[in-house]
């Protein structure tokens, strides 16, 4: 069972232990002994799960409030420990939905957000292209105002959710201004002519993932969000207010590998004694303990200071995930390595978490944009440069 003293913090409110207790509870009654032979339904099956349970009410706003950036990282923490297919099942409702929570109307939130807290509705975030992921300014997916509908015509992939969701999220070029500043966000249903699941593609870790083809897609004009050019601070809002939370799953995934380690190390014979009473070992354990620990406390610094507002939190949320999935990539390494020949093994648990542990350090920003991130706010006033997905 994962350390939880990190729960006494000073960051946390007692909602949050409760969660934290809660959402465990839950993850050892419906987590356990799960296995996705059929990926898409194990997804949607988990989505209607927490729906009913009620934990996808925290990945939207409630009325006029943002979700609560702490009670996200406690869950997806405590989801990825557990299962890392129940964390995506959970984030994707966040990710998917969050731009809708942040600059929705009140009928766009009306019509999409309860059935997300439900998990009545998949929610996808359909932001990537096949010829630009990071540099995000230069999206080509274009959008043509044309009466009282918008007309997108493009593609889009490595969208998660892509051929389960039942609506996308999706930025797209309208023309108000060069690169970043004449892009728009629209809320696309999936059951709509036009849009196409072109490509299902497999990722090392079971994760639903398409490339979607937009082939003169026609929405009502109602379907923007927020003004037409805002689309890029839309996207770029939504991935800060989400950011956190995928150090979070990393913390969740690097926690869940030092458990294996210690029990391994503990029970392993090596000569007379266990691998535990080795010096090296001991050494190694202790180092990851050091790097999750200094995950948790800027993951839940981050957390906090998003929650308080009124700081700018770009330099703070952009380190949490740098440093938690850095670390946690090292972390997991060190348990496959304490495993031996059992550690790279199908079907053993740090092996599947040295597959889930890869994606976070890519997506979402990738470890390289993060340093960009934090770089250009230490260097405020003195630089200048567009933001990158
Ligand atoms: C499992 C998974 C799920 C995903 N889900 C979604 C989703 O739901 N929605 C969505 O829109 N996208 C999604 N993506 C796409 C993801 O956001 C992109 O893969 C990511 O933005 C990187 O873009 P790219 O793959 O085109 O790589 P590129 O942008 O071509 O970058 C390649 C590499 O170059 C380096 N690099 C990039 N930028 C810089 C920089 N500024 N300075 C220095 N080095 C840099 C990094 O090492 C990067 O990994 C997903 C990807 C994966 C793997």
């Amino acid at each position: 069972m994962a350390d939880r003293s990190f729960l006494a913090w000073p960051f946390f409110e007692p909602k949050h232990r409760e969660l934290a207790d809660g959402l465990q509870r839950w993850c050892v009654d419906n987590c356990a002994d799960r296995y996705a032979d059929d990926l898409d339904s194990e997804c949607r099956m988990l989505v209607r799960e927490l729906g009913a349970a009620g934990f996808l009410k925290l990945c939207v706003a409630d009325g006029d409030t943002r979700p609560d950036v702490r009670s996200l990282a406690i869950a997806r923490e405590t989801l990825a420990y557990n299962s890392a297919l129940a964390d995506f099942a959970f984030a994707m409702q966040g990710l998917g939905s969050g731009a809708i929570s942040l600059f929705g109307t009140v009928e766009q939130k009306r019509d999409w957000l309860p059935r997300v807290a439900a998990g009545e509705a998949i929610a996808a975030f359909a932001m990537t292209e096949p010829e630009c992921g990071s540099d995000a300014a230069n999206i080509q997916t274009s959008a043509m105002r044309e009466g009282n509908e918008w007309v997108l015509v493009g593609e889009k992939t490595l969208i998660s959710n892509g051929g389960i969701a039942d609506f996308y999220v999706t930025f797209a070029r309208t023309g108000e201004g060069e690169g970043a500043r004449g892009l728009s966000a629209f809320i696309v249903p999936a059951a709509i002519d036009g849009l196409k699941v072109a490509e299902r593609i497999e990722v090392i870790a079971p994760h639903p993932l398409a490339r979607i083809r937009f082939d003169n897609v026609r929405v009502p004009a109602d379907s923007i969000l927020g003004e037409g050019g805002e689309g890029f601070r839309i996207g770029m809002e939504t991935l800060n207010l989400f950011r956190v939370t995928v150090g979070a799953a990393a913390l969740g995934f690097a926690r869940r590998a030092l458990d294996e380690a210690m029990s391994w190390a503990k029970n392993r014979r090596l000569g007379s004694a266990t691998l535990a009473d080795n010096g090296v070992t001991r050494a190694t354990l202790a180092d990851m303990a050091l790097a999750i620990d200094s995950s948790a406390l800027l993951i839940y610094r981050a957390a906090w200071q998003q929650d308080e507002g009124g700081i700018d939190n770009r330099r703070a949320a952009a380190m949490a995930k740098l440093h938690a999935t850095e670390a946690a990539g090292r972390v997991i390494d060190a348990a496959v390595q304490m495993h031996g020949g059992a550690g790279v093994t199908r079907g053993v648990k740090v092996e599947e978490l040295y597959r889930d542990i890869r994606a976070l350090r890519i997506y979402e920003g990738a470890s390289e944009v993060q340093r960009q991130i934090i770089a250009r706010d230490l260097l405020k006033g003195s630089s200048s440069g567009g933001e990158t997905a």
